[in-house]
């Protein structure tokens, strides 16, 4: 086999399973909302709070609930980041730039185009400017977004994934939660607990990147996008240096291959404590490509070998990003009983790499539109009005086609970004279509060695999961779906795809074991960064606080 084409080999969305007529058998308890937020993420808890600030404000009781699969708020929250605080004041009118979970400002950035041992320093596109915004750590920021909901009276139930939509005909009343507590092959043992049925009169699905829920809606009630939505995989490090850092850093050109998109970002949220990462597009053309490899080879680069020298990783974590923007938004993000509110919908800009403003932005609005249907019964779709007349839509369609160009390399794709960013995004006019991730063929090849995690500042992918805090227990049945006789070639294209080692590909040559699979699972080790569901086996909601447990990313 010399070419892989994913999607021969991906299994379909299980819908059938995914869709539940509210009511149907096999649930435990059942709990009623009027408003019911799956994900405490950005976009989920400033939904929650805008909701509970309208309701007091009108005098009105509102029952919301917010679903969480991590084991506490923040623990599955991984993002650069680098954060326009523009949502933040709209949705803390009373409160200071100096009074949010920031860091500190940008003061001073750079961008540099690497070669194997040289940099040359760009000047910083437009769309890369960040003076005014503020550095942070996701998982800080929802922390503190989640006490400020709770303080408003808001359940935030942890450890409760979403696995189901509940359905009445073509509306949305609510999801089934993921049981706990079974074994290895899926049978509930003495210490489990069941599913539970949690109705609502509106649903806000807010799941982040690649959402089940969200793809399940989407394609049950026929919403379709101008391009399908495509993905990045962003594999991340924090490190405590020796070597204070003074500014954010981007990358671009090694060492990824021209014919792969992404880049890197460096940014320090105190002078010695540095978040860096790597973001490569999942339509990447070549089968060996391997991002966390990638990051290991990335660090040996003269620029960061100084920065990193003495210094200690302290976190690890990866976690996909939406990509496709302004056209592979769904074409409503509203429907009855349900809203789809920011990754999880797309709407992140990524020629600036930002989403966090975005997501709250998009929760802000969606509580504005929920208040006003449990009020007087006006339209959900007064959401999508709100979106398409923002800042979100504008600021995503005048970078339309910026990511989309480089689906032709990396030179190419620069003129035409460049020409994109003179222009204001009028030339070249049109749209790029893009195929979906997963039917993009890819070569086969050996790949890079993933020797560089044996150097001092090298990491394999089996210490990665380590310092992603990921505590999985080892008896949890597999939540990954994986087509069946998957060849070699594929199966080491899964081993190469996801940063956290959960796939093995076993060769035929081996004989005594000749009549093993070729695919091996090893799922507790799975960070939920999605990749998979992107270009291979299915993800599904797993038993509640499983996965990574992230304290800064
Ligand atoms: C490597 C990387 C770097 C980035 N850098 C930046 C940056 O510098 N600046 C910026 O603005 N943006 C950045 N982004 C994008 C930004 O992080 C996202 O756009 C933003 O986090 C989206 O917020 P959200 O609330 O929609 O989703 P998320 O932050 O992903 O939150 C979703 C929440 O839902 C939970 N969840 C998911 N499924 C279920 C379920 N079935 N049941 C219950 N809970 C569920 C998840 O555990 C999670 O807590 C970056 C992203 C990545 C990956
Ligand atoms: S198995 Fe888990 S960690 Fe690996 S790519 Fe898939 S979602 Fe990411």
């Amino acid at each position: 086999m010399d070419k892989i084409v994913p999607a021969q080999y991906q299994p379909a969305l299980p819908l059938d399973k995914l869709i539940l007529q509210d009511g149907a058998a096999g649930a435990g308890d059942r709990m009623e909302f009027d408003v019911l937020i799956v994900g405490a993420g950005p976009a989920g808890l400033a939904c929650a709070i805008e909701l509970a600030r309208l309701a007091k404000t009108d005098g009105t009781e509102l029952n919301i609930g917010v679903l969480e699969k991590a084991e506490a708020v923040g623990e599955h929250s991984l993002s650069g980041a680098v954060v326009n605080p523009r949502a933040f004041r709209e949705l803390f009118p009373d409160l200071k730039d100096g009074d949010f979970p920031f860091r500190g400002p940008v003061t001073k950035e750079a961008v540099y185009l690497l070669t194997k041992g040289g940099k040359l320093r760009l000047p910083t596109p437009p769309t890369m400017h960040n003076r005014g915004y503020y550095l942070a750590s996701l998982c800080e920021m929802v922390r503190w977004l989640g006490a400020k909901a709770e303080e408003l009276g808001i359940n935030v139930f942890t450890g409760f994934p979403a696995a189901q939509l509940l359905v009445h005909d073509t509306a949305v009343a609510g999801v089934r939660t993921a049981p706990a507590g079974l074994d290895r092959e899926g049978k509930p043992t003495a210490g489990g607990t069941p599913p539970n049925d949690l109705v609502a009169k509106v649903t806000a699905l807010a799941e982040g990147t690649r959402g089940l829920l969200a793809q399940a809606w989407c394609q049950w009630q026929r919403v379709t996008s101008e391009n399908p939505q495509i993905f990045a995989l962003g594999v991340k490090e924090l490190w405590e240096t020796k070597q204070p850092l003074d500014r954010i850093i981007h990358t671009l050109g090694w060492p990824l291959p021209t014919d792969a998109f992404g880049g890197s970002f460096i940014y320090p949220l105190e002078p010695n404590l540095v978040a860096l990462g790597l973001v490569v597009g999942l339509d990447y053309r070549d089968a060996g490509l391997d991002v966390h490899v990638l990051l290991q080879r990335f660090k040996q680069h003269p620029l960061l070998r100084a920065l990193l020298a003495g210094g200690e990783m302290i976190e690890w974590g990866a976690k996909t990003i939406p990509e496709g923007g302004f056209y592979s938004l769904p074409e409503r993000r509203a429907g009855a009983g349900i809203v789809l509110l920011g990754d999880a919908a797309g709407f992140v800009d990524v020629p600036s790499l930002k989403g966090i403003h975005y997501a709250m932005q998009s929760g802000i609005y969606a509580a504005r539109a929920i208040f006003q249907n449990l009020k007087n019964g006006a339209a959900l779709s007064e959401y999508d009005r709100l979106v398409d007349g923002s800042y979100i839509a504008s600021d995503l369609y005048r970078t339309r086609n910026m990511r989309l160009a480089f689906r032709d390399g990396f030179y190419l794709g620069g003129i035409q970004a460049a020409l994109m960013t003179l222009t204001g995004g009028r030339f070249p006019s049109g749209k790029y279509r893009m195929h979906a991730d997963a039917e993009v063929p890819r070569r086969v090849s050996p790949g890079l060695r993933p020797g560089l995690a044996e150097t001092s500042i090298g990491v394999s992918k089996v210490d990665a999961v380590f310092k992603s805090g990921n505590s999985t227990r080892d008896t949890i049945p597999s939540h990954l779906i994986a087509g069946s006789d998957i060849p070699v070639e594929v199966a080491r294209f899964y081993a190469r795809m996801c940063p956290a080692g959960v796939y093995e590909a076993h060769d035929l040559d081996v004989g005594a074991q000749r009549a093993a699979p070729l695919l091996r699972i090893n799922a507790p080790n799975c960070v939920d960064c999605k990749a998979t569901d992107v270009l291979g086996p299915r993800w599904t909601p797993r038993e509640g606080g499983s996965g990574p447990k992230y304290k800064r990313m």
